[in-house]
């Protein structure tokens, strides 16, 4: 569960990226933020891990006010958030195992890190985190051999590892085709209902935010201008969130 109460982000340049928002987003919601380029989705979602930190307000993760958190408390609650590039942020030279294994490093032993040594438990829950996101097979093929879809779930299985109860994806099919877009977003979906996995999505795509996410968060110039269900979104709503840009969008 997470809570932004007046928060507000101006960057260090005097850009304004959040305007006093105000939301509340439960365990096992799936939501989906739409607005046009520069709106502040990226912000938003990068606000709740504390990535981008905000200047005014307070963000609480179950409970906890994110900014007040520094060092050994913050990684701890970002063990508990899991994020999602466009990029993937993957390591493509070696393995998919290998990558997923990562997420375990900041529970292991320093001989174990510095030898690359992993306990046969984390390599049994790679396994299943591959498995969920459909791509066990793969699991000792090296990243740069896979497509773009397969790349994304291989992030997806290094989050789900890390046991997470929020995901934060910013722009996560952004880099795909539609096909394999809609592979990806069927993941996050069954990793949403399956899981209780709270999923909260930037995404370009209005159509794939509508039709997936329960939830639409419409962001422009930093304020929230549209917060409900995905079925009530309509042509006003749209030029609400994209101005004159609707065309374009839709
Ligand atoms: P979106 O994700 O909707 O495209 P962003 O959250 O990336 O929008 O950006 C919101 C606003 O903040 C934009 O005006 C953008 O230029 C600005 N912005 C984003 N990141 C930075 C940064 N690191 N420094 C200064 N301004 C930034």
């Amino acid at each position: 569960m997470f809570v932004f109460e007046h928060v507000s982000k101006v960057y260090p340049n005097g850009t304004i990226g959040l305007q006093n928002i105000d939301l509340h987003v439960a365990d096992g919601e799936f939501v989906a933020v739409i607005g046009r380029s520069g709106a502040g989705k990226s912000t938003l979602i990068r606000a709740i891990n504390k990535m981008h930190p905000i200047t005014d307000g307070n963000l609480l993760v179950d409970d906890v006010s994110v900014n007040q958190l520094e060092g050994k408390a913050l990684r701890k609650l970002r063990r508990k958030i899991g994020m999602i590039f466009q990029s993937f942020n993957l390591v493509t030279r070696t393995t998919v195992m290998r990558n997923v294994l990562t997420s375990f490093v900041p529970d292991l032993p320093l001989w174990r890190r510095v030898l690359g040594i992993f306990p046969s438990e984390c390599k049994l829950k790679a396994l299943e985190a591959l498995d969920k996101v459909g791509i066990l097979e793969k699991a000792y093929q090296r990243v740069d051999q896979l497509s773009g879809g397969q790349q994304q779930r291989v992030a997806l299985a290094r989050t789900l590892a890390q046991n997470p109860t929020l995901i934060l994806a910013d722009e996560p099919v952004a880099a795909l085709d539609p096909v394999t877009a809609r592979q990806v977003m069927d993941d996050f979906r069954r990793i949403n209902e399956e899981m209780g996995i709270t999923v909260i999505i930037n995404i370009h795509h209005v159509e794939l935010a509508l039709e997936y996410a329960q939830r639409v968060i419409g962001i422009r110039k930093g304020t929230i201008v549209y917060d409900g269900p995905a079925s009530k979104v309509d042509s006003s709503i749209m030029q609400a969130i994209y101005e004159e840009q609707i065309d374009e969008s839709l």
